[in-house]
């Protein structure tokens, strides 16, 4: 019942064919890719005769024009619902890191001796010596991925008698920004599911994967995905002149604190079915200063990256406010025994200085301005991140998420500095896949006994892994936290609701367990990116190929 199929070539010929075209998010390139996939299977004798399960799709309430093409293949075996979701997005980043390579990037051809020529260096050399692996811009991450379903799609539409059930393929725009590929792409499979009562259950992502260490030569498939938010502090501070240092409260000096408790912290490591997320990062720390003054800041800010395997934004949340009241006190400790030894050099009299540890969340500030001014404030914000939203569309989520705060912090009426805790990204969502519910139990079952399989074609290990460990359109399809944390997402999100929802009644009509079964390579999301041809050509669609026949016969 296990197969094996000869399609190296042809998923090497339909990813060169990807490859070839530069589709960098945020440009006409994203439609061009999709016009070609949209293409392909358009030449394909199923969807000639099937033209409705093969869709166009542009995205929604989005700022450019860009678009997702999903096929869907219905098996004639038996009558079962269920189906099998494949996924890939079509998008890449961009190009810069070519530098006077540019014009190359898509060319898979030519950068073998491009590179060669640079000599840089030996691993590099012997990959391009060895002939295994194909080099370009979105190579990796992931035309390949996308590629290799497209080949299963082609295979079953011609033997649909092999199925009982169905599959779709998604291939997504925008993954490497905001998602909204994935997230228009949601109500065409609740509409399908609709229509033609069709039952999720599963999805399998092929994104990019890559070794963990330079002695790694492993394979890695993963069940479930890493979550991501992005806490972020907005500081507000009492500004002084550089001559009465001690008279104000520089927002400068706490947002430093929070990164130095914050960043790298192992405290803050989220450890679940014996994997551990790495600590936050500060992604930024800024003030709103515009030019030179000698004046201290009126306000700062910082946010960091922050990885979840089981922690929900609530919990997140709550761990982010303990470090705001840490940092707090620690600089008015830090202060006031500062000015006290200041004192003392200049024989003055110490008197404590007058701050106090202030620390809200986005939803206890908000919820305060609402008891004082009421109505008035919940009118005046919501219009004012309307109207900003509809000023600059374009304008990124996190400088459009502060200035919503700094418009709230007008209504304040104490202005003594305090700290105000939001999240300011679009959310990733954690997915856990424990083997808790049938659905897992069969994805777990069927991933393990295909890799057992397609494993004597592979000359290294593959091997399976929990949690996905970087971000992607998987976060889309299931939702693990319970639905009562998410309200602290929504409501600690300056955005929500005027620049961003997190669809979180769509994706529970789907809510399927997730793996990814992706291309394997080196070096995603720089110059040097590439695939090793026969693992992501071959080895990746036989396992993905295996898991669909175990999973729908
Ligand atoms: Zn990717």
């Amino acid at each position: 019942m296990y197969l094996y199929l000869n399609c190296f070539n042809e998923v090497k010929n339909i990813t060169k064919e990807l490859v070839n075209i530069p589709s960098i998010v945020k440009t006409s390139g994203e439609m061009v890719c999709a016009k070609k996939i949209h293409e392909i299977y358009s030449n394909l004798p199923y969807f000639k005769e099937n033209p409705e399960h093969l869709l166009f799709q542009q995205t929604e309430n989005d700022e450019i024009e860009r678009y997702n093409v999903l096929a869907m293949v219905r098996g004639t075996k038996g009558n079962s619902k269920k189906t099998v979701i494949l996924m890939g997005h079509l998008d890449t980043v961009g190009v810069d890191d070519f530098g006077i390579l540019k014009e190359f990037a898509f060319d898979p051809d030519k950068l073998p001796a491009l590179f060669r020529e640079l000599n840089l260096g030996e691993e590099i050399n012997i990959d391009i010596d060895s002939g295994e692996y194909m080099f370009g811009r979105g190579v990796l991450d992931m035309k390949a991925g996308i590629a290799g379903q497209m080949y299963l799609i082609k295979y079953f539409s011609e033997r649909p008698e092999e199925l009982d059930g169905n599959i779709i393929a998604i291939a997504e725009c925008d993954e490497e920004d905001n998602s909204h590929g994935i997230i228009s792409a949601l109500k065409i499979l609740k509409q399908w599911k609709e229509e033609y009562g069709l039952e999720y259950i599963a999805a399998i992502n092929a994104d990019y994967s890559t070794a963990y260490h330079a002695k790694d030569e492993n394979r890695y498939v993963f069940f479930g995905t890493i979550g991501k938010l992005l806490p972020s502090f907005y500081v507000t501070g009492k500004e002084t002149h550089v001559g009465q240092a001690f008279g104000g409260f520089d927002p400068n000096l706490l947002v430093a604190e929070l990164t130095r408790i914050i960043e790298l912290n192992p405290d803050l490591c989220d450890k679940a079915l014996g994997e551990v997320t790495i600590p936050p990062v500060s992604l930024k720390q800024a003030d709103f200063k515009e030019s030179y003054t000698v004046q201290t800041a009126l306000a700062a800010y910082s946010y960091y990256n922050f990885f979840t395997h089981s922690m929900s934004p609530k919990e997140v949340m709550i761990k982010m406010k303990e470090k705001g009241i840490e940092a707090f006190d620690n600089i008015i400790k830090y202060i006031n025994e500062s000015y006290k030894r200041f004192c003392e050099l200049c024989g003055h009299t110490y008197t404590e200085l007058p701050w106090q540890t202030r620390v809200y969340t986005w939803e206890e500030f908000y919820n305060e301005l609402v008891e004082i001014h009421g109505d008035n404030f919940k009118k005046y914000i919501n219009d004012y991140a309307v109207e900003l939203n509809k000023r600059d569309p374009a304008m990124d989520l996190r400088e459009f998420s502060v200035k919503v705060i700094e418009e709230a912090w007008k209504w304040a009426k104490d202005k003594d500095p305090a700290i105000i805790i939001y999240y300011s990204s679009i959310f990733s969502a954690r997915i856990e896949i424990t083997g808790a519910t049938e659905k897992e139990k069969q994805l777990l079952d069927s991933v393990k006994k295909s890799i057992d399989f397609v494993q004597q074609y592979s000359d290294k290990p593959i091997v399976t892994k929990m949690f996905y460990p970087y971000i992607s359109d998987s976060s889309f399809m299931a939702i693990s936290d319970d639905i009562k944390a998410l309200k602290t997402l929504e409501n600690n999100m300056p955005a929500w609701g005027s620049k961003y929802v997190h669809p979180i009644k769509e994706i529970l009509e789907i809510n399927v367990p997730v793996v990814n079964i992706g291309t394997f390579g080196k070096d995603g999301h720089k110059m040097t990116e590439r695939v090793h041809m026969k693992y992501t050509f071959e080895n990746v669609p036989n396992i993905t190929l295996n898991v669909i026949k175990k999973l729908l016969d």
